[in-house]
């Protein structure tokens, strides 16, 4: 079978769209027709080379289609499924999958690096034979992808695919740092460090929980009226001072104390500084943001102290099978919101200008919409 992909030969490069040969499908395999594919910041930093991958390679990891064909041992999904692809499968039973940790999986962690499934191999060629490598186990910038079982998840139907993708990454990742790991408790106080998609879907997960006050701090007027959109009850920007002056904002709206929920989902020394010092002593302080491995962060130790708790996750606790379908429900029900999120459309072959966008920050979530 042959179909049309986003393939990526070089760091910084454009995208070519290819045709790909799929190899046999394992046991194990789920074909997945893709309608939607969303373009995370975590692409971004394979084009950039911040995140070293194998090339050449097909990026994307907020994928949703309809499952096309299952291997023979596939049981929890059939043809005709609506799926979300989840960038975390896990084997289920090795020394982190028996801890319920299942994003450590280690299966998982050899071979996605590699650009591989959890078998250790690619289903896919270039046209003339050369192999190419998968991202994250998921590779949606593409007409079809091959995941293995548990990276294919059922939600309703209803929902449609372009809302739908963006429950594999960046929802998952912000509601579920609030609701899953945090457990932000009703009637708290909760901030939010950098409205990015990751920290828009933190303040809805801190509205899911009933938070009471719901702080938003950006540098960027657009992203704070999504925040607010998104349930933020207090928006903090430039005009509100520099970071001392944050913070002690922060601290008036929580009694004096700081908040008891803060979520840093900027990246970078100073937004991290800032939310400790919004923590109050006892309180949580969740870090989904990320700066590049081999940079060092300094911090001020003094604004480690006080019984605090420090959490680092990178897929807010995913477990998918439990979380995607109920975060669709959420949508459905109209209690999460996903449509004024998506700031642009792409097809395929216009890849690229979504990570120019993304780049010069013109756009929150770009959405491919594939067609066949
Ligand atoms: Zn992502
Ligand atoms: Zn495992």
């Amino acid at each position: 079978m042959k179909y049309r992909a986003a393939v990526l030969h070089t760091i910084g490069g454009r995208h070519s769209i290819e045709e790909v040969e799929l190899q046999a499908l394992a046991a194990g395999d789920v074909l997945v027709r893709l309608h939607a594919s969303g373009l995370c910041h975590t692409d971004l930093e394979v084009i950039d080379g911040a995140l070293a991958y194998p090339l050449p390679i097909v990026l994307g990891h907020e994928g949703a289609g309809v499952v096309e064909r299952v291997g023979s041992a596939v049981t929890q999904v059939r043809p005709g499924d609506t799926v979300v692809c989840s960038w975390n499968p896990h084997c289920g039973h090795c020394f982190y999958c028996e801890r319920d940790q299942p994003i450590l999986c280690e299966p998982f962690t050899r071979h996605q690096p590699a650009g591989r499934l959890l078998d250790g191999e690619s289903r896919y060629r270039l046209a003339g034979g050369r192999l190419l490598h998968h991202f994250s186990t998921t590779s949606t910038h593409a007409q079809y992808t091959v995941v293995p079982e548990s990276g294919a998840v059922a939600v309703p139907r209803e929902i449609p695919f372009d809302r739908a993708c963006l429950i594999g990454c960046g929802v998952m990742t912000g509601v579920g740092a609030a609701v899953r790991l945090a457990r932000v408790e009703p009637g708290s106080t909760a901030v939010v460090v950098g409205c990015g998609a990751v920290g828009l879907h933190a303040i809805q997960g801190a509205r899911l929980q009933q938070a009471g006050t719901v702080v938003a701090i950006d540098l960027d007027p657009q992203r704070l009226e999504l925040a607010r959109v998104c349930g933020a009850t207090h928006l903090l920007g430039p005009a509100d001072g520099d970071a001392a002056e944050l913070a002690a904002r922060v601290k008036a709206l929580s009694a004096g104390r700081g908040a008891d929920f803060v979520f840093e989902c900027a990246g970078g020394e100073a937004p991290l500084q800032l939310a400790l010092d919004c923590t109050r002593p006892g309180g949580s302080l969740t870090i989904l943001g990320k700066v590049g491995v081999d940079r060092k962060v300094s911090l001020r130790f003094g604004s480690l102290m006080g019984e605090r708790r420090i959490i680092r996750s990178s897929y807010g606790g995913a477990r998918p099978r439990r979380d995607f379908p109920w975060l669709a429900r959420l949508y459905l029900e109209g209690r999460l919101e996903l449509d004024a999120l998506i700031t642009q459309r792409l097809p395929l072959d216009r890849i690229d200008e979504g990570f120019d966008a993304m780049r010069a920050h013109r756009t929150l979530r770009t959405v491919l919409e594939i067609t066949h």
